[in-house]
């Protein structure tokens, strides 16, 4: 039984998130968006999820060994008899060793860890360009969907505004953040010949094709 045990990492901004649900549809895999299982787990009120809880009503980060439990229940459960895709977790080289030491438990482990990666200057390119309506949040983006009318927004008149989200200067900051902790991470996974890199700056039906291409290899390789 071959399985695609799948972690998607990059930038904010990398485009990761539309692969993820392309990979979902075309291998019919469970998308784990870690914020998303979290606040899943927190709703149904699960023994993790309320731990969970608690650390987010104190205003606390959500440690490692509660996150990789939530994670470990969707990655054991049916759904992901075949595989899954991850994103937003593993973060640091202690988690990957924990969701390891997890996938080790239940004879399992990672097939690919799929890395597209886009240089800073393309990110606050990407990003810093959007302007968000302020009555109904509308978006468009100074280059690659700009309204007819500069800052006004085309649907509702409303004006066009740089979301805090959205200035260069809180982009860089967060991609800094990303490079410290997802360094280490890369090069964890690289050493092990996991990591595939794919080059965010293509067009995302390539980059889509290349991952497709990369995961029936694998897939094929494995069956043989
Ligand atoms: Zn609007």
């Amino acid at each position: 039984m071959s399985e695609l045990n799948l972690i998607l990492l990059g930038p904010p901004g990398s485009g990761k998130g539309t692969q993820g649900e392309r990979l979902q549809e075309d291998f019919r895999l469970p998308y784990y968006a870690t914020g998303d299982i979290l606040r899943a787990a927190v709703r149904d009120s699960t023994d993790l999820g309320s731990t969970a809880k608690e650390y987010m009503d104190r205003g606390d980060l959500v440690p490692d060994e509660v996150i990789i439990g939530v994670i470990g229940e969707r990655v054991e459960g049916p759904d992901a008899a075949d595989g899954f895709i991850l994103d937003g977790f593993p973060r640091t080289v202690g988690q990957a060793e924990a969701l390891g030491q997890e996938m080790d438990d239940l004879n399992r482990g990672i097939t690919a860890v799929l890395l597209i990666d886009v240089d800073d200057d393309e990110v606050v390119r990407r990003l810093g360009g959007r302007r968000t309506c302020v009555k109904n949040g509308h978006i468009f983006h100074v280059e690659f969907d700009p309204p007819k009318n500069e800052d006004v927004c085309d649907v509702c008149g409303a004006r066009l505004v740089i979301r805090e989200d959205d200035k260069p200067e809180v982009i860089r900051n967060r991609l800094a953040q990303y490079h410290e902790k997802t360094k280490p991470l890369v090069s964890c996974y690289s050493e092990r010949g996991l990591l595939k890199q794919f080059d965010g700056k293509l067009d995302p039906e390539e980059v889509g094709n290349r991952i497709r291409a990369l995961l029936a290899t694998l897939k094929m390789e494995e069956e043989l």
